[in-house]
């Protein structure tokens, strides 16, 4: 389902009021809010470096996830000028229980944003830059040639820097990861968010094997592509099951796996099972880099573009060791 099912029958459209941020839940339970435990602690935002930050985003008009998607990084990142631009509008066409991106009919592609992204990578000085994007059901290329445009763009207004796209999964979309990959990023990040068991309730309008597929097509497309894609724990996942997931990432020939601990943006978001600990977060990592990962990001603020400049970096040696020890 996306949500663009839901539309048409908003009764506060209707009744001419401002839609809801998330129109698909506004039905559900309230969940409970967990308190956070000692080790979920963040930098506040509003130094001087990110009130910078804030203002260059926001004269270029672009909308970034580290605010759509309330990410507790954004002091940290943002003092750095580390932004993660989100493309093709602040409206998603899916219903995933766990992000807190607006929900509802996109706006039309704005064909000045591919350009208006590469100004804004030089101005912050980003030696490595991420976009992203919310999903565009509703696109017959699912959004495809706007990354493309968008890659395309930054390649000639900064070609040092390198370029990570963490892309929707372009269900029932052919010719788009192919259109993307094309386009010659350096990383390809496709997130498969949890376990098999978890996709009913917390990414329902995506299928599982239909994103592990895309990210090894992505690598067969182009072998010296990095592969990276990301889990949240906490959801209710098992131990056993994060290392089937593991295991089914290495069968993709994925390369950099992030794991972070979910937090809930509202009530009626999915509830925070519980808050797994920094221990178990270094378990995690010791058994994906036994699995045969070349990177791992594991700890309950990794998400998937935090420090991804230097993992990118620690990466690429990687990839370099392990080719020279063959
Ligand atoms: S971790 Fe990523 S999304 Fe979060 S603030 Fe940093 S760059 Fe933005």
């Amino acid at each position: 389902m996306t949500v663009l099912d839901l539309l048409n029958d908003d009764p506060r459209k209707k009744r001419g009021e401002p839609p809801l941020r998330h129109p698909e839940k506004a039905g559900r339970p309230d969940a409970p809010i967990l308190r956070k435990p000692s080790w979920i602690r963040v930098k506040a935002p509003g130094s001087k470096a990110w009130a910078e930050t804030s203002g260059l985003l926001k004269d270029a008009g672009l909308t970034t996830v580290c605010q759509e998607a309330s990410c507790p990084n954004i002091g940290e990142c943002w003092e750095k000028k580390h932004a993660t631009f989100m493309i093709m509008g602040e409206i998603c066409t899916r219903a995933c229980a766990f992000c807190n991106v607006a929900t509802g009919l996109p706006t039309p592609l704005d064909s000045t944003e591919p350009g208006r992204v590469a100004q804004a990578t030089r101005a912050l000085g980003l030696s490595h830059v991420v976009v992203t994007s919310v999903d565009r059901d509703d696109l017959d290329d699912g959004g495809a040639g706007h990354f493309a445009e968008t890659i395309a763009a930054i390649r000639s207004a900064c070609p040092q820097t390198t370029i990570e796209v963490l892309t929707p999964d372009f269900l029932r979309k052919p010719g788009a990861l192919e259109r993307v990959v094309a386009a010659g990023p350096d990383v390809f990040n496709h997130n498969l968010e949890t376990v098999p068991s978890l996709y009913v309730t917390v990414r329902p309008g995506a299928r599982y094997f239909h994103s592990l597929r895309l990210l090894q097509r992505a690598k067969e497309l182009n072998p010296s592509l990095f592969i990276k894609s990301g889990i949240m724990v906490g959801l209710g996942e098992s131990r056993l099951e994060v290392m089937q997931v593991m295991d089914d990432m290495r069968s993709a020939d994925i390369d950099f796996i992030t794991i972070g601990q979910y937090l809930q943006p509202t009530r009626k978001h999915h509830a925070i099972e519980r808050f797994v600990t920094p221990e178990e977060f270094e378990s995690y990592k010791t058994l994906a880099y036994a699995k045969g990962f070349l990177y791992v990001a594991a700890s309950p603020l990794t998400r998937s573009s935090h420090h991804a400049g230097d993992d990118f970096a620690k990466l690429r040696a990687a990839r370099e060791q392990r080719l020279a020890e063959r």
